[in-house]
């Protein structure tokens, strides 16, 4: 089935979910009314035992015009395998797939086609999981350990990039608490339980971190609007990967934001995953936002592990959270920056690719840039640690900035090329 959208478009989308991945072409508005999308809100997780009546050939999906991780990866030999197992709270390999079955792929961007329904998932279809996040998270291995570093001093500049072209700067994580479902397969009672106790540790942070919660269903469409618009508040879940995942169920019940007075720090609660965790401000010092980032996140676990309640974690796959892409770090640190000369430059893809970048639009994952204003943010999750990765992108925008500069000017860049980091 499919999920398109046709509404007058204000943005031009593009690309999928925020799984840091794509799908099919859809053209849709952030303007729909909240019935319109769950008119056209047709899935769910609804797999049932009645399959098994059935041979494995029989329930082997089409994957004929597939291009993402998930269908590159299984067969139906390994399905065979998988299909009657289950994770303690009822998580089949059919409910990990679906995204990828209803979603073909993108011409372009490489989809990853399936998402986790709790944190043993990746444990039980690890058969599946493994090869899929190897092939995501270049060659990660099963036996290998992933390293965390939230010391923001022992990042190596940052504090000046240069905003007359970078716009904004933002950093982001996802948290999953351990021992409730994730969103794709939560049921109503725990997504609120989730929510309720985000509220109670939030709730708890002084200083220049104190905030307050607003919850999607309290406020009124306009007030919602206005937070995407100014990029403060995830999109609604209009992109059929999302919506295939099963991740929008209920919505927008227990969902919401939780953010500080001017709206540097910022939490989402119950959108892709438990809840993101987000630093932003606007022009170029991203030393100030990750260090913020560090110090909040570092905060969040310890309220949440007091009231009795750790994230999922694990030494091979670091934070565990809904997308297999977003593992590890979970981290995307990243700037809306000018690039409008550059991004019209024939080796702007192989710049990005060799400085472990990638690109999105600016108004979120699945929007195309418009006037030459990129979102660029790191292209790992796993393998790296926080710093690292937020290093890459503070070493990488600059040099982005220099071409930029270089090419205004009528100067060529051929010199100051980067080689694969
Ligand atoms: P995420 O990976 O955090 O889910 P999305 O691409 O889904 O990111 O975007 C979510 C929202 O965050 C969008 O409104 C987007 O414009 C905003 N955003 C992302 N990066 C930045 C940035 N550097 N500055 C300002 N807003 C940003
Ligand atoms: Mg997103």
């Amino acid at each position: 089935m499919t999920s398109i959208i046709k509404c007058s478009a204000r943005t031009q989308r593009t690309a999928g979910p925020d799984s840091g991945q794509a799908i099919g072409s859809v053209v849709v508005s952030a303007k729909e009314q909240p019935q319109q999308i769950k008119a056209t809100m047709p899935f769910s997780n609804t797999h049932n035992q009645m399959k098994m009546k059935f041979s494995p050939e029989q329930e082997f999906p089409d994957l004929s015009k597939h291009n993402n991780h998930m269908a590159k990866v299984l067969t139906p030999d390994m399905y065979k395998h998988l299909r009657d197992k289950q994770t303690p709270s009822g998580f089949t390999v059919d409910d990990v797939i679906q995204t990828g079955v209803d979603n073909p792929g993108h011409p372009f961007i490489m989809t990853v086609g399936c998402v986790a329904g709790d944190e043993e998932t990746y444990d039980v279809f690890k058969e599946l999981l493994d090869p899929v996040i190897e092939d995501r998270h270049g060659g990660y291995k099963p036996t290998d350990k992933h390293k965390t570093d939230l010391n923001p001093g022992h990042l190596k500049g940052g504090d000046d990039l240069d905003p007359n072209y970078v716009l904004s700067s933002r950093v982001r994580t996802g948290r999953s608490i351990r021992g409730f479902c994730l969103p794709p397969h939560c049921s109503r009672g725990e997504r609120r339980a989730i929510e309720k106790l985000s509220i109670d540790a939030l709730s708890s942070l002084g200083g220049d971190l104190k905030g307050k919660y607003y919850a999607l269903k309290n406020m009124t469409e306009k007030e919602q609007q206005q937070l995407i618009d100014d990029h403060f508040l995830f999109d609604k879940p209009v992109s059929p990967l999302l919506l295939a995942s099963g991740m929008a169920r209920d919505w927008p019940d227990a969902r919401g934001i939780w953010h500080n007075d001017n709206k540097t720090f910022l939490v989402w609660v119950n959108e892709e995953d438990h809840l993101r965790v987000i630093s932003m401000q606007k022009g170029g010092n991203m030393k100030e936002v990750f260090t913020r980032f560090c110090t909040g996140l570092t905060k969040i676990e310890a309220l949440f592990k007091q009231k009795g309640h750790e994230f999922m974690w694990n030494e091979h796959l670091g934070y565990i959270l809904t997308c297999p892409s977003n593992l590890g770090t979970g981290l995307r640190g990243g700037v809306h920056v000018k690039l409008p000369n550059l991004s019209k430059h024939e080796k702007f893809g192989e710049i990005l690719k060799r400085l472990r970048l990638q690109k999105r639009g600016t108004g979120g994952v699945d929007t195309a840039a418009v006037g030459g204003v990129f979102d660029i943010s790191n292209a790992d999750r796993l393998g790296f640690s926080e710093v690292e990765l937020v290093q890459m992108v503070v070493d990488g925008v600059k040099l982005l900035v220099e071409m930029e500069k270089r090419l205004e000017k009528g100067q060529s860049i051929n010199d100051i090329m980067p080689s694969q980091k």
